[in-house]
């Protein structure tokens, strides 16, 4: 059953079968969150980030727990200011809609945003990466938390992808899929983008024969091409890059897992430009 509150756009709900809880639930699946445009972010301290920096809130749900607690109620203002709809719902609604017992408090469900390829013009000390057809949501929120982490601009998805929009990836985020541009592209796409780029293109592969720390990255723009988690970077995209480089292992594994890899690369690539005494 759900009442309305005032202000206008409030609303406690605490029936699953309440449609607007069945339309949120959705976003769970692909599907829906295409279709709706929108995909949900856990965590009272991501909302008020993803508020922050612009992005639309279309619902803010809160669990009654939360009821009085001013940070809540501030941001459940500036939910209704911005014309979204903020529900006030039970444990029991919060724990269904997150698919998580113990659920955050705090849950807004927000617009996609893709930044157009068009857009990507990195310049001058910039650093890029481009993930060829990354497949774990895993590997996708913890490259798109690294690139955050280190500065770089932003991230191309490349060819069909895991959606950077499911609940994993923006859980393994956490937080940063508000601060990172991502643009989404085909193969096709990317490599005419390519050709007009004069920065530098590198490539990781495990049959690249440059070692990642001979190269020197300062001063030009970057974009760091990371493989496929099961094949690697294909012929076309490979040879697409200026160099291949590859980071010398030693022991049984075959290869390091992608995001560790992208974090190695990153943290080489930026080296001059990050110190423990600010924030580049
Ligand atoms: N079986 C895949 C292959 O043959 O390329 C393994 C892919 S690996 C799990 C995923 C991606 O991480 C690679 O495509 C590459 O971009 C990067 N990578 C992992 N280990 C690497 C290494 N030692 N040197 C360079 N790149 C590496």
């Amino acid at each position: 059953m759900s009442e309305h509150r005032a202000p206008g756009r409030v609303k406690e709900v605490t029936s699953l079968a309440n449609p607007l809880v069945k339309e949120i639930k959705a976003l769970a699946l692909k599907k829906f969150r295409d279709q709706q445009n929108a995909f949900m972010a856990e965590g009272l301290k991501l909302v008020i980030d993803a508020l922050d920096l612009g992005w639309e809130i279309r619902t803010l749900i809160f669990a009654k727990a939360g009821l009085g607690n001013p940070t809540i109620e501030k941001v459940a203002a500036r939910t209704v200011a911005a014309g979204g709809t903020v529900l006030e719902v039970s444990e029991k609604v919060l724990t269904s809609i997150t698919r998580r017992d113990n659920p955050q408090m705090v849950v807004g469900v927000f617009a996609q945003r893709y930044l157009p390829l068009k857009d990507v013009r990195p310049k001058d000390g910039d650093v890029w990466v481009a993930l060829d057809r990354v497949r774990d949501p895993g590997n996708l929120g913890t490259v798109i938390r690294t690139v955050d982490a280190v500065g770089a601009r932003g991230v191309v998805l490349v060819g069909e992808t895991t959606d950077p929009f499911s609940l994993e990836t923006v859980r393994a985020t956490m937080g940063s899929i508000f601060a990172v541009p991502v643009a989404k592209v085909t193969p096709e796409a990317f490599l005419n983008w390519r050709k007009g780029f004069s920065g530098l293109v590198v490539g990781t592969h495990l049959k690249g024969a440059v070692d990642y720390r001979s190269v020197d990255f300062s001063g030009k723009p970057v974009v760091l091409m990371m493989g496929n988690e099961q094949q690697g970077l294909p012929d076309t995209l490979a040879e697409s890059c200026d160099r291949l480089l590859r980071i010398p292992q030693a022991g049984r594994a075959d290869s390091l897992n992608l995001a560790v890899a992208t974090g190695v690369m990153l943290y080489e690539i930026r080296r001059g430009a990050l110190s423990l005494d600010a924030r580049a």
